[in-house]
């Protein structure tokens, strides 16, 4: 589960094209980086698969069904943000049972997750506690266990790092990748730092204008860049 394939996919914001027709194929737990300056299309290219967009033309299709039209909580994904989106005046606990309550998964069953998704984040002693008393990692963790729980088939990650500082951010990438062998899910992670790239892809999209100016591992990238935008991108040897 989790394989992710975008035909012909574009967006525009009434004239303004954003992304044009692009094609993507994104495998079955794969770690898949977008990556590229400010401005180009990452979060359009994310929401869009998440269904908080609608795309203007072209097709989307999550395991084998096409998803175009569906409600972004019919997709079987689950969205991580920057600003961790959490409920100030909820516990950890309720905040991330919040989506399973919505979704009607009897409370047995909740409990099960929440515990398991806690042991998994080093959240257990933290769960009666609200946001506000939380340190910035702590509550990225709870966004991520508010995700995990959910069981999606794909999580989608848009910059879920840039509000902490640079030494926190590097264990926080340990505990995504680590996550991710764990889970074994599709994971599709946003980000504008060349180095999150490189060290956390299975397979790194650059985009530069809503363009896809090249596919490949960091290996690939970084030996074959196609182009001096991509080689600049990534830094490697001229
Ligand atoms: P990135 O995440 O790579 O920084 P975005 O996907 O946020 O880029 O934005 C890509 C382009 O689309 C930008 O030029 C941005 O101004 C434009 N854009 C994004 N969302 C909207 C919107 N809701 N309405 C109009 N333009 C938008
Ligand atoms: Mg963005």
């Amino acid at each position: 589960m989790g394989r992710i394939t975008l035909d012909k996919v574009t967006k525009s914001f009434g004239e303004v094209n954003v992304i044009p027709p692009l094609d993507l194929t994104i495998n079955d737990g794969e770690f898949v980086v977008f990556v590229g300056p400010s401005g180009c299309g990452k979060s359009t290219l994310l929401r869009l698969i998440a269904g908080l967009e609608d795309v203007t033309s072209g097709q989307i299709r999550i395991d084998g069904k096409d998803a175009t039209q569906q409600a972004p909580a019919q997709r079987g994904l689950a969205m991580v943000f920057q600003s961790y989106a959490l409920y100030p005046h909820m516990s950890v606990r309720k905040n991330i049972a919040f989506p399973m309550k919505m979704a009607g998964v009897p409370e047995d069953e909740q409990k099960r997750r929440i515990d398991s998704a806690a042991a998994a984040l080093n959240l257990t002693d933290y769960l009666d506690r609200r946001p506000g008393q939380l340190s910035g990692g702590q509550r990225q963790r709870v966004a991520i266990g508010r995700a995990i729980v959910r069981e999606p088939s794909a999580f989608l990650f848009d910059e879920p790092l840039s509000n902490l500082d640079a030494a926190l951010r590097v264990g926080m990438r340990l505990e995504i990748m680590e996550l991710h062998k764990r889970l074994a899910t599709t994971m599709i992670y946003v980000t504008h730092d060349q180095v999150e790239a490189m060290t956390m892809a299975d397979k790194i999209v650059v985009l530069r204008a809503g363009n896809i100016e090249q596919v490949g591992s960091p290996l690939e990238l970084y030996h074959t860049p196609r182009n001096e935008f991509v080689a600049g991108f990534i830094g490697s040897p001229k």
